[in-house]
């Protein structure tokens, strides 16, 4: 007997018949939908390197990302290419930074069509506004060397004075993986508490990091903790940590420095105790090399500022990139105790 035939050929009721298909559509439905949750990652687009990484942490094996700025790459000048749309509609959940870190983003948001969930990375994070360094700068005595005052200046009439680094303090980091968790859970259900548990053991391993950032950190006599750090992108790392970064350009890395930012911080390298210079993985290293050489200060290599490193080396992830840039600046700073 032919299954197709049941309906057709047997008297049965229209009420058992009504029955028999709600049944069968249950069945179908049943399984399509356990198909999507076991098999189907859910689809994710990240803006940039640092939150994708944050989100394969945080999804697992549950959920498959997409990275628009890829490592090494500036989100702040970036320009969406048409794959970047395809990714996007493509995409079940979009997580952001915000805090004007994505100037690019709604645009290609809406060329795109998305219409899935935006989970706002940053949400409830303590947002460090350039205004507070500069009163900060102040209130500790070293409002003399006014480079917080001339920086602010010469900046904000182009980016504003919200500060987007926000993930360069572990304290936040571990918001975003919460905020991530949540919003993972809000558009696949199902697996909440597989995110939930997953960024719970995250963030087990940021606070085990930011307790060893802060006892090597604490090696060094405060005074000495100066740098000089290519563009304004470590001013949550230095609020958290007790680190005075010097910035050459300011918040969004878009403008050349100008001669005169370059020659006061070259005076201020000189006069003032400045430990190390650092180059930044994403931009152009010329200017901090001239300072570096200029000023006598030692050149302290490379921290990763905006974008992870690629994926062979140590800070290829957000937890190896804080290690790195961690470890680089306490080595420094201790070599410089020794000058
Ligand atoms: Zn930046």
């Amino acid at each position: 007997m032919a299954p197709t035939k049941i309906f057709s050929s047997y008297p049965y009721s229209a009420r058992r018949r009504r029955w028999l298909g709600m049944a069968i559509s249950a069945l179908v439905l049943g399984a399509w939908s356990a198909h999507a949750v076991s098999r189907e990652p859910l689809p994710v687009v990240a803006t940039f390197s640092i939150l994708g990484d944050m989100v394969k942490e945080v999804g697992g094996d549950r959920v498959s990302v997409t990275t628009i700025v890829g490592p090494n790459t500036d989100s702040h000048g970036f320009e969406p290419k048409p794959q970047d749309a395809k990714a996007l509609l493509g995409a079940k959940v979009l997580v952001l930074n915000g805090l004007d870190f994505e100037p690019w983003l709604p645009r290609l948001s809406k060329a795109s069509g998305f219409e899935g969930l935006s989970v706002l990375a940053s949400a409830g994070v303590k947002v460090r506004h350039m205004a507070d360094s500069h009163q900060e700068a102040a209130g500790k005595g070293k409002g003399k060397h006014d480079h917080a005052h001339g920086r602010k200046q010469a900046h904000d009439h182009q980016h504003g004075e919200v500060d987007p680094h926000a993930w360069q303090d572990l304290a936040n980091g571990m918001i975003y993986a919460r905020n991530i968790a949540d919003g993972l859970a809000k558009a696949d259900p199902r697996n909440a508490s597989y995110y939930e548990s997953r960024a719970n053991s995250y963030i087990a391993r940021m606070k085990a990091l930011d307790n060893e950032v802060r006892t090597a950190i604490a090696a060094v006599p405060p005074e000495r903790r100066r740098v000089i750090s290519s563009h304004d992108a470590f001013g949550y790392f230095g609020d958290a940590y007790g680190v005075e970064f010097v910035p050459i350009s300011g918040l969004s890395n878009q403008s050349e420095p100008s001669a005169q930012d370059v020659a006061r911080i070259i005076k201020l390298a000189r006069e003032t105790g400045v430990s190390g210079v650092f180059i930044e993985n994403m931009s152009n290293p010329v200017m901090a090399q001239q300072i570096a050489r200029e000023s006598g200060v030692l050149m302290g290599g490379t921290l990763y500022a905006d974008a992870l490193g690629p994926a062979d080396q140590p800070a290829s992830s957000y937890l190896g990139m804080f290690s790195w840039n961690a470890g680089r600046l306490v080595y420094v700073l201790k070599q410089s105790l020794q000058m």
